[in-house]
Formats: structure tokens, sequence, C-alpha cells
């Protein structure tokens, strides 16, 4: 059984060697897709009773591991020198620093790394992180998919 927990967040970014307008300092409304894998668990009078997770469990962790770190953050690649300059600069600056060019792609990517320590089996229901979606606009997402990710 697969169960999915969206949540949203707001984050600048810029893709410093992109054609167009993204290349500029900008944010977006992204949104996170989170997609478990794991068996129904089956234990009687437990609150957990007919579940895979908790769908509030989902949330608080992947708050506590991701969103609350990113949200109304900026984003930036850490070989963007003269933009970690500058974000640096600005005291008390809530600052997200990426090996990689934040684009939807690495984001999910990331941010698959990162979640998947967090979801952990501790019902015995083999309950594992599966898929990350992560949209930087409504129209334009990307998949992190764990048969991908852990090649
Ligand atoms: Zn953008």
């Amino acid at each position: 059984m697969r169960i999915t927990r969206r949540l949203e967040f707001d984050s600048g970014h810029r893709i410093p060697d992109h054609q167009s307008q993204c290349r500029h300092l900008h944010g977006h409304r992204y949104a996170i897709e989170i997609t478990l894998q794991g068996d129904i668990i089956l234990l009687a009078g437990s609150p957990m009773n007919g579940m895979v997770m908790d769908f509030s469990e989902v949330k608080t962790l992947a708050k506590q591991c991701l969103v609350d770190a990113w949200d109304h953050a900026f984003l930036v690649w850490r070989g963007d020198t003269g933009l970690m300059s500058f974000l640096e600069n600005l005291p008390g600056h809530k600052t997200v620093v990426l090996d990689v060019i934040p684009t939807a792609e690495n984001l999910a990517t990331v941010a698959f790394k990162l979640l998947d320590r967090v979801y952990r089996d501790t019902y015995g229901n083999h309950l594992h992180l599966e898929r990350v979606r992560l949209y930087e606009t409504p129209n334009c997402w990307a998949d992190a998919v764990r048969e991908e990710i852990r090649k």
C-alpha cells in the first residue's frame, strides 16, 4: 500500500546558468508530496490499526527534517559564489546551502535522501519512503523514486 502526504513551503532560488527567467533571484510556492510504502498495520486496539503510517506523523517528520528548514529560506548552490557571499553578508538570513544547483530535479533528490532517514519501519510493516514529488510550480514537478535514487 502507498500513502502520500502533501506539504507546501515558500523558498527562493536561482538557476545560475539558466537561459531565461530562472537565473534571476526569485521564489516559488513549492509543494512536496511524500509517498510511503508499507503494509497496512493490523493491530487491534492500536491507533495505528488499518494504517501504513498516521498522516499527521508523516507531516511532523517532514517538517522536522526538511520543510521547516526550507520554508522562507533561500536555497543556494555552493558554487554560486557571488550569491553565496551576498547571502552571507545579510545578518541572520535563512539560507540553505546545497551541493547541487536548486532545480526541481535536484531538490527532489536532496529531499529524498534527507527524508529517507526519518521514515523508519518501527511497526514491522516494511515502511519505507518510495517517492518524493517536488513541485516548483503547479505545472512543473520532478519525481525522485527509490529504485533510481539508490542505484
Ligand atoms: Zn525558479
